[in-house]
């Protein structure tokens, strides 16, 4: 079969089940087994594609078809421009979190000596935040926990792909909080689950597929703020900084524990969906 008719009936299987974005998942797909130049579909369009390769991302559409996310089936995504392993029991990395990352640039820019950085990534996941931020400030000590079995060979094998020499701690956030010095942190960083008990409840259909551990913040989704802030407030240094991603309902109250613990300069950073994403403050 051509690329080009590979690529209508692939379209098609997902727009019959329903996918909104059918004609994009269908390159994604093609892709993961048949590598094209994306950019080139209609000049490449002639190419034949072995009839055992058809099969195969036939059967990638069908799970797709299914409801599997997109990103479980190719077992990659991007985040900030890198490439990320992933697969059933890690969370997909969003477009979402470049938010609680980049709104920490500044400040570490502004410190002198790079050489003394040290970071913290609480629930570490994929260890998107962990890497990127490793990658942007390479003499940094970056350190990421993450509790999930499952997850962790993810974030060992992304760590690794990426280059990114980064301290991997196996832990419970809540069990570990021992092994850190007081005062040790420039920056705690973290993207915990904050979804609410209700809207685990609604969830979209490919979110289902992942993982509740790195979902599920409780009633009003703030479980983990309310722990995370006063357990780990301490470890900062005087001035360092701390920055959670969170859900815009969220806002008053993670404003409100940051504050009582001691953090001033509160701002909040707005996602590409106009809305609250992201909170950072730093502790006086
Ligand atoms: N942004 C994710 C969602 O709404 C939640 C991620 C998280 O809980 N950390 O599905």
């Amino acid at each position: 079969m051509t690329l080009r008719s590979l690529y209508t009936k692939v379209t098609e299987t997902l727009e019959k089940a329903g996918a909104q974005t059918p004609a994009f998942e269908a390159i994604w797909l093609i892709d993961a087994v048949f590598p094209f130049d994306r950019l080139k579909l209609l000049a490449e369009g002639d190419r034949e594609v072995e009839e055992d390769l058809c099969t195969k991302i036939q059967s990638l559409a069908q799970r797709r078809a299914q409801g599997e996310p997109l990103q479980y089936i190719t077992g990659q995504w991007e985040f900030f421009g890198r490439k990320y392993y992933v697969g059933e029991g890690v969370l997909i990395p969003r477009d979402d979190t470049e938010v609680v990352l980049t709104c920490t640039f500044p400040y570490l820019d502004s410190i002198k000596n790079k050489a003394e950085l040290k970071i913290l990534d609480l629930c570490s996941g994929s260890g998107i935040i962990a890497i990127s931020l490793k990658k942007r400030y390479e003499s940094a000590q970056v350190t990421a926990v993450e509790l999930s079995d499952k997850a962790l060979p993810y974030l060992k094998k992304n760590a690794k792909e990426n280059k990114a020499d980064i301290n991997i701690i196996h832990a419970d956030i809540f069990d570990c909080v021992a092994d850190f010095s007081d005062g040790e942190f420039d920056l705690i960083i973290s993207n915990p689950p904050y979804v609410t008990d209700e809207d685990m409840k609604n969830l979209q259909s490919e979110v289902r597929f992942e993982p509740e551990l790195a979902l599920k913040g409780g009633k009003d989704g703030c479980d983990f703020y309310r722990r995370i802030v006063p357990l780990y407030a301490p470890k900062l240094k005087q001035g360092g900084m701390l920055a959670f991603e969170y859900d815009s309902s969220q806002a008053e109250i993670i404003e409100a524990l940051m504050r009582n613990a001691g953090f001033e300069n509160i701002t909040v950073f707005d996602d590409i969906g106009g809305v609250h994403r992201a909170i950072n403050g730093t502790l006086v």
